[in-house]
């Protein structure tokens, strides 16, 4: 088939197809075709010793059949004992080679492919269904009971009847908008699509994996210029015509068993959509346009924190704690329903979604792509390797495109508007949660059923259903007796609970977080096995890939949203605490008896509440970056501590169509290497760029860092102005202050005509990234498009450093005068506070670390982890890591066994490792040969740690340690 994509006759279907096939080829060509012949997975560890033990037990077996004779009887025994031990001993040593195999230089794609396996997760699985109590095992009858089952979520029989009846008409209405075309704001929205729109689009695609098309991963990555240039024709075809191509609205449905269900009931599964991928990276495109109008316009509720950027669950959960804390200071009562909205998005209403953008956009490309991509929708389910018969998806998004997720927070986005103060909700995607506080039981919970009242009638709107069963309802109070009433939904009682479990977290009606504690610690109890499998004292992985695990695995259950329990009780923190110090004396190997501070200065992992307390600190940076307010309970934890998160630049939005954006920046003296250009040839580069502005006025900016302090400077001819930040801002954060403060200065002064020359690249750079530019960076785009916006021309341009450019060098001393003699501007980048808030609190660690009494205390005076060389055995580190601390098998065994003190053979003393390893007569001849120091200190330094294992070995202590 030749068709050529650029001919006007050609219809979309033939283009695509055309581009499918054409990228398809080359690769084929480039790359080289792979299989997908699915081979038997071997046991890693099968060998050929193995084999034919099992042979010979086979051929044993058939003998004695035969012959029934007692001697072949006991061969066939002994072949088969000796079978069983070969398998066993082969497992464990297989075992242990992969666990060891986990060290610093290991693949992490490799160790969470074995942790998977160790977690039971498998690829390889065939669906079986139970049918009409038979259990069904023909690929392609399953795949159709799936594909049925999935076609009836998405059915109309899932609407209520009176909203069916009463909207069924609008399917076929055409909407008109009334929305004005030639509005600024709707011509970006509608104007052509470009290649920077695709490179932002694959600059993001790590995991966009191949869709059904077959375009390989390797396009994704490496797409060439010429496929890219026919790519964009075919979108701007499809973008201007408003007609999807019909396979691209087609996709394949790969059942995912939910966790902890029956695997043979339909309903367990969950479906994955596969969707073509230069469908996904247009609709990728085109969703960002959409969702920027959408921010940029505040047409989303501010209540909805669900998939928008500087939001999170944090968010919500945070204004729930933040009204349980007030109403049990208050001694108040809070009642919080969660309601559960059944099948959102199967059953989102798409005339509604249509409806509701007609009345924010106009009739164009944008409008009428979204209307076509919500018809006309088919799947298949492919399970066991069969695709089902093709079914079409009558409601909901589609399921697995980005644009859907925007089109569903559209069509939820007015459900906050139906609550009336005093009652509240926070709104997380679907999971919507009301909430209502008062001293007066009996009327907050009138306030609350007429909530739901009201909530009753926007689902006969809105299309959306509750399902009451599934919603749940608490009361938060610290008075002795409960409160006894019920709340209704069409006359359904809400399930009343003790504590409600809302995004991850379990709320208990007394605020103690007790339960919530609970099922944490029994979660990561869970986990914590497959940390175990891989954290042998003497055999196992090294002790970084362990930690790596650990925090992955364990860490991040213990703190997801910890800043909620930051001032439960200290009793029922204890519960996680325990958890942690397992973990980590798992993950250093050190002795049972060792003392918690020793184990967690080992690993290099503060406590959980100084954790949690940096956490903190950078929760409230974020909240106020985004204006935000912080609870009282994270304001009280963080009084006593010199950082003030006030001061942080604020997140601003892109003034306009990032895709129209045009920032003027001049990086052409780069291309010459600083090493090989003399100051008089950049000087001549320099001047003949310069002479193309011949009328603008040049300003000169620069920032400096020293121990002393940071500054920045602003030169414009004989005028300088000077600024001092915070010592702990980063040299980038003054250089773009600088820029920040130049774009003021051109403002106030009316210079129409400038050009910025700064010598930091990175800052340049970063004021270029349009699409995820940092607080700072953010702030320089919405000055320049302002300015330019305006009439003004601004250019901004990079030049060497120290290169004797007069300006240039005139700032740069301006800037470290600044340090000592401007007055301070306090302000910083979320970057900046990171940095500064580790300090901070690793201080607080180093403060607490310092009054301890421990052996290890007594040779090390730091919270910075002591390296573990890479090429060390599991049983070196553990080694080393329990002589440090102090405690050993060899010294503190007794205390699992409930004797005496161990003595010194040799010296009748009382054993310890400083005995050992400086002072017993027993070990002179070890040590001297080791080369060990008699300052225990300086034996134990990392420095020497070598020697410290030559010791251990020479005198045998290795395997007692
Ligand atoms: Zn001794």
């Amino acid at each position: 088939m030749q068709v050529n994509p650029q001919s006007d006759t050609s219809t979309i279907e033939d283009d695509t197809a055309f581009i499918s096939e054409s990228i398809i080829r080359a690769a084929e060509v480039a790359i080289g075709k792979t299989t997908n012949s699915l081979k038997r997975n071997l046991v890693p560890w099968w060998n050929d010793q193995i084999k034919e033990s099992i042979k010979q037990k086979n051929k044993a077996l058939k003998t004695f059949q035969s012959s029934k004779n007692m001697s072949d009887l006991i061969k066939l025994k002994q072949l088969r004992a000796k079978t069983r031990y070969l398998v066993k001993r082969s497992k464990t040593d297989s075992w242990k080679t992969f666990t060891s195999c986990l060290g610093p230089k290991a693949d992490s794609a490799l160790i969470w492919r074995r942790v998977g396996s160790l977690r039971g997760f498998s690829k390889n699985h065939n669906i079986h269904i139970m049918k009409d109590t038979k259990l069904c095992t023909d690929p392609d009858e399953i795949s159709n009971q799936l594909g049925d089952f999935f076609y009836h979520n998405r059915s109309d029989e899932n609407y209520n009847t009176t909203f069916f009846e009463k909207n069924v008409h609008m399917r076929n209405q055409n909407l008109i908008s009334s929305i004005n075309p030639h509005l600024d704001e709707q011509k970006k929205l509608n104007s052509p699509i470009q290649l920077i729109d695709m490179f932002r689009v694959l600059s993001k695609c790590n995991s966009l994996a191949p869709g059904p098309d077959g375009i390989p991963y390797k396009f994704i990555h490496n797409p060439p210029m010429t496929a890219l240039n026919a790519i964009i024709r075919v979108y701007n075809k499809i973008w201007s015509s408003g007609h999807i191509p019909r396979n691209w609205k087609h996709s394949i449905i790969i059942p995912i068993l939910k966790p902890e269900k029956n695997k043979f009931d339909t309903k367990s599964y969950r479906p994955i959509s596969l969707l073509n991928t230069l469908a996904k990276i247009l609709e990728k495109i085109i969703d960002y346009r959409l969702r920027r109008f959408l921010e940029k316009n505040n047409f989303l509720d501010p209540r909805q924190n669900g998939f928008r950027r500087h939001r999170s669950t944090t968010n919500s959960l945070h204004d729930i704690q933040e009204e349980i804390h007030s109403t049990l200071e208050a001694k108040q009562m809070m009642g919080l329903i969660a309601l559960d909205i059944s099948k959102a998005y199967d059953t989102t209403w798409r005339p509604r979604i249509v409806k509701i953008l007609s009345n924010i956009i106009c009739k164009g490309n944008l409008f009428n792509f979204i209307q076509n991509f919500l018809t006309d929708r088919t799947f298949q389910v492919k399970c066991n390797g069969k695709l089902s018969k093709i079914y079409s998806q009558k409601n909901g998004v589609p399921q697995g495109s980005t644009l859907s997720v925007s089109l569903f927070l559209l069509a939820i986005n007015d459900i906050p508007l139906v609550i009336q103060p005093p009652v509240m909700c926070t709104l997380f995607a679907d999971d919507f949660n009301i909430f209502c506080r008062g001293i007066n039981t009996n009327r907050t919970i009138n306030y609350l059923q007429n909530a739901i009242t009201a909530l009753q009638d926007w689902s006969l709107v809105s299309g959306f259903s509750f399902s009451v069963e599934k919603s749940q309802c608490t009361f938060f109070t610290n008075k002795r007796n409960v409160v006894n009433t019920t709340i209704y939904m069409n006359n359904i009682p809400i399930p009343t609970k003790n504590s409600i479990k809302i995004l991850g977290i379990l709320f208990d009606s007394r605020n103690t977080w007790i339960p919530h504690l609970k099922t944490i610690r029994k979660d990561s109890l869970l986990r914590m096995n497959t940390l175990k499998c891989l954290a042998h004292r003497s055999w196992g992985s090294h002790s970084s890939s362990l930690l790596q695990i650990y925090k992955a695995l364990i860490l991040s259950k213990l703190e997801y949203n910890s800043f909620l329990f930051i001032k439960a009780k200290a009793t029922a923190l204890k519960m996680i605490d325990t958890i942690h110090n397992t973990g980590l004396r798992l993950v250093t190997g050190a002795f049972r008896s060792s003392p918690i501070p020793s184990v967690l200065n080992t690993a290099g992992v503060a406590p959980l509440d100084i954790r949690r307390v940096h956490s903190s600190i950078l929760l409230a940076t974020r909240r106020t970056q985004n204006n935000l307010k912080v609870m009282n309970q994270i304001n009280d934890t963080l009084k006593d501590i010199p950082f003030s998160h006030l001061d942080v630049i604020k997140n601003e939005t892109i003034q306009t169509a990032p895709w129209l954006l045009n920032i003027p920046i001049n990086r052409e003296l780069s291309k010459y290497s600083k090493n090989d250009t003399a100051p008089i040839i950049y000087k001549q580069h320099l001047r003949s760029i310069i002479s193309g502005f011949h009328d603008f006025t040049e300003i000169y900016t620069d920032g400096s860092k020293t121990e002393n302090g940071v500054g920045a400077a602003v030169v414009i001819q004989d005028h300088v102005s000077m600024l001092r930040l915070s010592n702990f801002c980063s040299i980038y954060t003054a250089e773009a202050t600088a820029v920040s403060f130049a774009l003021d200065l051109i403002k106030t002064n009316h210079i129409h005509k400038a050009v910025i020359l700064s010598d930091s690249l990175s800052t340049l750079r970063s004021i270029e990234n349009i699409y995820n530019p940092n607080e700072i960076s953010r702030k320089i785009q919405n000055q320049i498009y302002n300015l330019t916006h305006t009439g003004y021309s601004i250019t901004l341009l990079w030049i060497p450093s120290h290169n004797q450019i007069q300006g240039n060098e005139r700032a740069d001393q301006k800037a470290r005068q600044a340090i000592t003699d401007a007055i301070r501007l306090n302000h910083f980048t979320l970057h900046d506070a990171k940095l500064i808030t580790s300090i901070i609190t690793n201080n607080i660690w180093l403060r607490a670390w310092k009054q301890g009494t421990s052996k290890l205390n007594e040779i090390k005076n730091t919270i910075h982890t002591w390296p573990s060389p890479p090429d060390f055995t599991r049983k070196m580190e553990t080694s080393v890591n329990r002589i440090r601390i102090g405690h050993t098998s060899l010294t503190h065994q007794y205390l699992m066994k409930k004797e005496d003190p161990p003595l010194c053979a040799s010296c009748g003393t009382p054993l310890s490792i400083k005995h050992i390893i400086t002072e017993c007569l027993a070990y002179e001849t070890e040590r001297r040969e080791a080369g060990i120091s008699s300052i225990l200190s300086e034996a134990l330094h990392p420095d020497n740690i070598r020697q410290i294992i030559i010791f251990i070995n020479k005198s045998n202590l290795i395997n007692s340690i």
